[in-house]
Parts: C-alpha cells; structure tokens; sequence
C-alpha cells in the first residue's frame, strides 16, 4: 500500500472540533492531539507483522501473536512531541528518534537544528510524527534522512495536512505513506493551514507569539 491514507472516522470529526476551536485550552488541545495521534496511528499500524509466541495464561497454553519488527518513532520538533506520549502507549518498545527542524518564517523552508541519528540500527518501520503537515517541506527533509539511515518503510502521521503538502509528498515519495485525519484545502501566505487549527505548537505547549 503507498499514497495518501485519510482516516474517516465520526471520533475523528468530534475531536478535530476540538482541535481547530481557538477557544481550547492547551490542555484540552493537548488531550484531543493525544486522541487522534490514537485513531490515526490505529490505522497506520494495521498491517504491521506479526509473529506467533506461545503464552501460557493462568487456566492453559495459548497460541497467539506478537509485533516482531523494530519501530522508530520519530517526532518533528517541536510539535511532534504532542503525538510521542499516545503513540508509546500503544507501541511501549518503540525507540523515539528526535529530529529538530524549525521554520525561517521568512522562507517557510525548514531549517535542521538538531539530528542525532546514530550511524547504523535503523528500524525497520518508521512513523514520522507532525501534527500539521503545511508545506511538506520538513516532512520531506524527514524522510530523506530516514532513507538515507536505511528505513525502508516509512509512515507519515499527520493530523491536518494541505492538500498542497500532501500532493507535493506523495508525488516526490511515492512509496511513503501518508496517514491524516484531515485535508485543508489551502495554505495562507504565512503558509499556515487555512482553516487549520492554528499553530500546533504553541498551542501544545501553550507559548503564543512564540517565535
Ligand atoms: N505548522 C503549524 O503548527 N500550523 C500550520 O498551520 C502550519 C504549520
């Protein structure tokens, strides 16, 4: 499977209310991140493989199955790290691989500023995780760089994607999949999402005017 996976789901469509509302509290808003991150990673995660343990419960033996293979997660500072705390929930023995990247708000070209990827061990799935998914740009920087590491399968886990950051990942990494909660239709000349929810990350760590 490759391309552009958005998740329809009714809780979906609740807590994007949530999310996109400028009334919310960064507690609240970081809570309903935390309850996408789950329903789009479920889907993310649905073919992953797995391999037969045996278990012996307190009344018998039982056969049953395991995950098998080393997954990565890797959160783009800084707003990604609103998406690390529900994605271990459900993946506990998953590393947490951190790349910075931060925006020239003159260009809206991604700027690296941190990357300590060692040079070999690279897992065998990674899951790239940036609540909003604007330009692509970071996105993009991202996944070369995981190429480059040696990931073979990587996933995008997005909340809200442009219709423009997605076209423009799925036509240069076609074999990378992209899972979204949301399409917006368009960026605005600050290349915010347009409706979108805003900044992810100030509104997660409740820093406004950030900058
Ligand atoms: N990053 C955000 O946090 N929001 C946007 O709309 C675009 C990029």
């Amino acid at each position: 499977m490759s391309g552009v996976i958005k998740i329809e789901h009714p809780l979906i469509e609740h807590h994007l209310c949530v999310v996109r509302d400028q009334a919310t509290r960064p507690s609240e808003f970081r809570a309903a991140i935390a309850r996408l991150t789950v329903l789009v990673a479920t889907h993310a995660t649905n073919d992953l493989p797995l391999s037969p343990v045996k278990i012996t419960t307190p009344i018998c033996d039982a056969d049953c199955r395991s995950l098998s293979i080393n997954i990565g997660l890797v959160p783009i500072l800084r707003a990604g790290l609103g998406m690390v705390d529900p994605l271990q929930n459900l993946l506990p023995d998953a590393a947490v691989w951190h790349l910075g990247l931060y925006r020239n708000e003159e260009t809206a070209e991604p700027v690296g500023y941190y990357d300590k990827l060692p040079n070999s061990g690279a897992p065998n799935v990674a899951l790239v995780l940036d609540p909003m998914l604007a330009t692509g740009g970071s996105v993009e920087l991202v996944i070369e760089r995981l190429q480059s590491w040696g990931v073979d399968d990587i996933r995008v886990l997005s909340v809200i994607a442009s219709q423009t950051g997605i076209d423009r990942v799925a036509k240069d990494f076609p074999d990378v999949r992209l899972y979204v909660a949301a399409i917006d239709p368009e960026l605005n000349d600050q290349a915010y999402i347009v409706p979108g929810l805003g900044d992810a990350g100030d509104r997660i760590f409740d820093t406004p005017q950030n900058d």
